[in-house]
């Protein structure tokens, strides 16, 4: 499983303070997904992250 942040994400920063290990943020304030495989360890905290999303911006991706 691998996540993908769309272009309507707004920088807010919720998906980097609750998944640091699978989101950061860009320069031009946007987050950014990890483009390696979530972990079993990051999973939840990716879900969550996903859930929380106010502008349902994380997406899955293959
Ligand atoms: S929670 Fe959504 S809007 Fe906020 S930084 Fe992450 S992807 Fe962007």
């Amino acid at each position: 499983m691998k996540y993908h942040v769309n272009g309507n994400c707004i920088g807010c920063g919720m998906c980097v303070a609750t998944c640091p290990a699978i989101f950061r943020m860009t320069e031009r304030g946007q987050a950014q997904a990890s483009a390696a495989d979530v972990s079993p360890e990051d999973a939840s905290a990716a879900k969550w992250a996903r859930s929380g999303c106010p502008v349902n911006a994380i997406e899955t991706a293959k």
